[in-house]
């Protein structure tokens, strides 16, 4: 089933409203606050008490850490989509951790970072178990390979993987070179 909302209409509503209240649905807990201002209005989504974007007439501003960028200015030229400058920005949610919806209600998941078959766990010296880190509280098996959940509640420090032979967690710079073992 889509979530899309069928009420939802690019041609009548401006584009920020029309992202902004397309992204709302897609993004669980998310909260959308709109104010006037002699700009014309400006949609806040917020999440968990933070403000993670902002929308107004000109585009759409990122209080979220991104590595990609920190704004998406609206084109105005006609070959513009406002819908798939809605799955760029819910993408960028994603790449950033937060647990944001596909069209067809799953999550979306962080692009898998590449972890060498080279590399093992400092904690454990071991292979194998060295998983990416999706900030979520469960996950469907099929993905279970590659990723691995862990609720928002807990603190991570910036960790991007998960050992789950031994629990530890880091980024990718931190695993150790496996060396292969000299003949005797
Ligand atoms: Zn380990």
């Amino acid at each position: 089933m889509s979530n899309q909302d069928p009420v939802l209409d690019s041609t009548t509503l401006s584009t920020h409203e029309y992202v902004a209240r397309s992204i709302l649905p897609r993004f669980p807990d998310a909260i959308l606050k709109s104010t006037e201002s002699k700009a014309g209005t400006t949609f806040d989504i917020y999440f968990q008490e933070q403000l993670l974007l902002s929308l107004n007439k000109r585009g759409a501003r990122y209080f979220f850490l991104s590595r990609r960028k920190r704004a998406v200015k609206w084109d105005t030229t006609t070959s513009f989509n406002p819908s798939r400058v809605t799955e760029r920005i819910l993408r960028d949610l994603a790449e950033a951790d937060y647990e944001v919806l596909s069209t067809t209600n799953k999550q979306i998941l962080k692009r898998p970072i590449h972890i060498s078959r080279y590399k093992r766990c400092p904690g454990c010296l071991n292979d194998g178990g060295i998983k990416i880190i999706i900030r979520s509280e469960s996950l469907t098996s099929e993905n279970s390979q590659i990723y691995t959940p862990i609720s928002r509640s807990i603190e991570i420090n910036g960790a991007e993987i998960k050992c789950t032979g031994c629990g530890w967690m880091g980024v990718r710079s931190e695993l150790l070179r496996k060396i292969r073992k000299p003949l005797t």
